[in-house]
């Protein structure tokens, strides 16, 4: 049994696709972990593999030293952390970390309301997906003051691999334009399969020759490969979510003056495929929608 006499205390809020892989790493790291989730499943997986439980998020965060979000967006971490009896629980000294893939003007208010409380908030997004974050190998964009970083280092290489983005709110910021760009090119990927597809390439050929070519990116490398032309469009990330950050990311460069024309077209096709496909939708699906939808469709009528 690992030795947890150093290791700090953690609750950990939001056990779902990413969540539940990530807490299970952390308690086989030794940590003492307390979980919740508003799914009576999702608690019962993690206790499962050796975690606590809690029945609320405020019993899972009092005395934790460090209390980790996973949780959908800045919308359900506002309403987490803005419930009087969360706030009440939370401790003096204690750090927040949000790995959820967030805003960032929202972190940052949340950072000085609870720095105003003795609480430090650092933002700790990752990308990976849910294999990474199984293994243990996320990429983990972490915003907040050098020392914060530091003490935690241990604690998320449990997880992956810590790259410091910035201040607080660097992490969120650049999860959301990680995000834009790789719905972009994952969008740009259907749309030249699909072209390719209709001269007569195989588009299992066409992703290989990409891939040993200036045009390869995630899309090429994971998501084609692994879930698109194999059909299962099983890659554990919901489309809800890819938008949900494209939006962040789209509305931020707007906030800061900054035109996106390419990347504010390919959020409005995305927001269309998650208006057409059921709720339950993965993020990959966006690639057969755009096989269906354009594919006997002249898109260029001139
Ligand atoms: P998910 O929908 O599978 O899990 C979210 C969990 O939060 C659910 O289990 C839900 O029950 C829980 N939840 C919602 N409201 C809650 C509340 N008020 N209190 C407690 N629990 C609550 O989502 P996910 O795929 O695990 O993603 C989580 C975050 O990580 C999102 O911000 C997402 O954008 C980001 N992310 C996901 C992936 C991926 O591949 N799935 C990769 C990188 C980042």
């Amino acid at each position: 049994m690992p030795d947890r006499s150093d290791r700090p205390s953690v609750a950990f809020v939001g056990l779902g696709n990413m969540g539940t892989p990530m807490s299970v790493r952390l308690v086989g790291a030794g940590y003492a972990v307390t979980g919740f989730d508003l799914s009576q499943d999702a608690r019962a997986a993690v206790a499962a593999a050796g975690a606590r439980t809690a029945e609320t998020a405020a019993d899972a965060v009092r005395g934790a030293d460090v209390v980790i979000l996973m949780l959908p967006s800045s919308t359900v971490v506002e309403a987490v952390l803005g419930d009087p009896t969360v706030a009440d629980a939370l401790a003096e000294g204690s750090t927040v970390v949000d790995m959820s893939s967030s805003d960032p003007l929202s972190t940052r208010r949340l950072a000085a309301g609870l720095g105003s409380r003795g609480v430090t908030l650092v933002d700790a997004p990752v990308s990976g997906g849910v294999k990474g974050a199984e293994r243990g190998k996320l990429t983990i964009m972490v915003g907040g003051a050098e020392d914060d970083v530091e003490r935690l280092s241990a604690l998320l290489e449990t997880m992956g691999t810590v790259r410091r983005a910035g201040p607080v709110g660097a992490g969120h910021a650049l999860k959301a334009i990680n995000n834009l760009l790789s719905a972009t090119h994952l969008l740009a990927t259907a749309e030249g399969v699909l072209a390719g597809e209709r001269f007569g390439l195989d588009p299992a050929v066409m992703v290989e020759l990409i891939n040993a070519s200036s045009g390869r990116s995630g899309s090429t490398d994971n998501k084609f490969p692994n879930f698109v032309l194999p059909g299962t469009y099983d890659s554990g990330f919901g489309m809800k979510l890819m938008v949900k950050d494209m939006r962040i990311a789209v509305d931020l460069a707007q906030e800061l003056g900054v035109a996106s024309p390419l990347s504010g077209s390919a959020v409005e096709i995305w927001e269309r495929a998650v208006e057409e496909l059921p709720d339950t939708a993965d993020h990959t699906e966006i690639a057969r929608w755009t096989f269906e939808r354009t594919a006997d469709r002249k898109l260029v009528t001139g």
